[in-house]
């Protein structure tokens, strides 16, 4: 008998061992919402839900949280850090802006290796030179970059392993998102919206990089697959070509899936959000112009669109419908919440995509009056969709409109959480306005498609961000805490009661996720823009945020941008532990 077990256990040893020398593997992945050990997907968990299940700091000792350690991107390209952090084996993965990557002693903080990819002049990303995160797969380590390419690095070592073209970054091409692992696949969208490029998601082996199958999301292009050489074979065209597209505005027809995908095992489906139809222009593309301002469920394992649901049909506003769709379990079901660019939340049933629910999270909406539970539409304001330049007197501006949310969006890239606990969303809301208007345009390569001019404004003096708990059941806003500047930064709840959120004045900060009491904040020297993560080591539990103000409101936030124009950059990534 003891010789059995001696067998046993060194059988165990000896798996445990091909585990890790195997590297991260697809069951690793699909558990890492519920292993507090490490944090192996962007959203903690295919999901999304960016819940963790640890307690060791919570509600109550949350105010001893004190600096671990913190490690500078350095140089000079700071600018916005909207990354998440993976952590595997002891090791934290981070990336930065200008398409760099970091590996550091999760422990220390010490500097393993890092990795600058080296960017082209004329690359165009549309709104900073940001990047959100990587996916771990075996051995490796894999990034997107702004001139639209896929790299992966070995995790020990930093070495190049496979790097592969994503698209042409000339013709308005770039990458920002953390790809999504699902069912062995490399999961990756494109971003380019302003460009007129041709939003899809690709599946890629990712050990090698190989194309396994490409899934355009703008009706009436064709899908295709691949085999193990390489060669490409039709795969059925994405809905009906000429449907919801009037004469060739298809072929340019934006839809970027900028923002990546989320993914859930019981439906094997990957939810990508399609961003703006291109151009912004609504009269030039009358139609519902698919799979703009939707999201798209996709069969990992044929590539083919299961369902989509269009949260803003015929766009005339550049709500991208990229937001995150957030998976969770309800009475037997499986549901995914959406807090949409356009201000309204929606609740699908993530296997068919039927509408459950859909109300506002912001409190000013003017495109649209509510969403029609039966038939899934919404009740357009047609006085307030900016007006058809070739009405107007000289043919060159059309109908100047305030438009609420602003095309910042009610919430933008900043990943919600939702907790199993509570049973609430935890988003990241901001109300804004903008004055909008539309012009004649023509698609050129490589230049901005978006015939219209908008200035950002604020909707009063009061605070513009607030991070709000919300019911998806009712609609009810259980509690909010309201934030001077436009909130930027994504949410991680936890089982220790516990929200966590970064602020563009540079706070990391915590609730109670109940109450919506601010239990404790930190300073981080620069503002947060990026999603916290935690994980616990040898039953010491972890914190982490980057910290770096940038991203597209500096950018393009007109009114807003110069009431916080006070706001540093900066560049780094912050650790916090119980002090003992
Ligand atoms: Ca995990
Ligand atoms: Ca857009």
């Amino acid at each position: 008998m003891q010789m059995k077990t001696l067998s046993l256990l060194v059988a165990g040893a000896l798996a445990t061992l091909g585990a890790h020398a195997a590297g991260v593997t697809d069951k690793m992945i699909e558990n890492d919402a519920k292993t507090t050990g490490d944090v192996l997907s962007w959203g903690l968990g295919q999901e999304g839900q960016r819940y963790s299940p640890l307690k060791t700091i919570n509600a109550g000792n949350v105010g001893r949280l004190v600096p671990a350690w913190s490690f500078s991107f350095g140089g000079e390209k700071q600018r916005g850090q909207e990354s998440q952090p993976l952590i595997h084996d002891g090791v934290m993965f981070v990336t930065a802006s200008y398409s760099r990557i970091f590996a550091l002693d999760a422990k220390t903080g010490a500097k393993l290796w890092k990795y600058e990819h080296r960017l082209p002049d004329g690359i165009m990303p549309c709104c900073d030179v940001i990047n959100r995160g990587a996916a771990l797969y075996d051995n490796l380590v894999i990034f997107a970059t702004l001139d639209a390419q896929l790299v992966a690095l070995d995790q020990k070592t930093g070495d190049v392993v496979w790097k592969e073209k994503i698209d042409d970054y000339a013709a308005g091409y770039s990458a920002t998102a953390a790809p999504l692992i699902a069912q062995g696949l490399l999961l990756t969208g494109v971003s380019g919206g302003e460009f007129g490029v041709v939003g899809r998601v690709e599946a890629r082996d990712p050990k090698t990089g190989n194309l396994v199958w490409v899934r355009p999301v703008v009706e009436g292009h064709m899908g295709y697959k691949y085999d193990k050489a390489g060669n490409k074979t039709e795969n059925g065209v994405s809905g009906t070509p000429g449907k919801s597209w009037p004469g060739d505005l298809w072929k340019t027809g934006g839809s970027a899936t900028w923002l990546g995908g989320s993914y859930n095992p019981k439906t094997g489906l990957a939810y990508f959000g399609a961003g703006n139809p291109a151009p912004w222009n609504s009269h030039l593309r009358k139609g519902d112009n698919l799979y703009s301002c939707s999201t798209v469920a996709i069969d990992v394992k044929t590539g083919q669109i299961v369902w989509h649901y269009q949260n803003t049909p015929n766009d005339g506003w550049d709500f991208d419908g990229v937001n995150e769709f957030v998976t969770y379990d309800e009475g037997g079901k499986v549901l995914g919440g959406k807090a949409d660019r356009n201000g309204f939340f929606y609740v699908n049933d993530a296997k068919t995509g039927q509408l459950v629910n859909a109300f506002p999270f912001v409190k000013k909406i003017t495109w649209a009056t509510g969403i029609d539970l039966k038939t899934g539409r919404p009740n357009f304001v047609s006085d307030n969709r900016p007006g058809d330049p070739t009405g107007s007197a000289d043919g060159k501006k059309g109908n100047v409109v305030f438009s609420a949310p602003s095309f910042l969006g009610g919430k933008n890239q900043m990943p919600m959480a939702y907790s199993p606990d509570t049973k609430l969303f935890y988003v990241p809301a901001n109300e804004w306005g903008m004055e909008i208007w539309n012009e004649p345009i023509t698609y050129k390569k490589g230049a901005a498609y978006l015939g219209a001019g908008f200035t950002i404004k604020t909707l009063g003096d009061g605070p513009i961000g607030a991070l709000r708990a919300i019911d998806p059941k009712t609609g009810k806003i259980a509690w909010e805490v309201t934030n001077n500047a436009p909130l930027w930064g994504g949410v991680l709840t936890t089982g220790g009661n516990l929200v966590f959120w970064g602020t563009p004045e540079g706070y990391l900060q915590a609730a109670d996720a109940k109450t919506g009491k601010v239990l404790w904040k930190f300073q981080t020297g620069s503002g947060v823009v990026a999603p916290p993560v935690t994980w616990e080591d040898k039953g010491e539990q972890y914190v982490a945020v980057a910290s770096g103000w940038g991203g597209a409101v500096p950018l393009w936030g007109g009114d807003v941008a110069k009431k916080v124009n006070y706001l540093e950059q900066g560049g780094s990534v912050w650790v916090f532990k119980l002090m003992k």
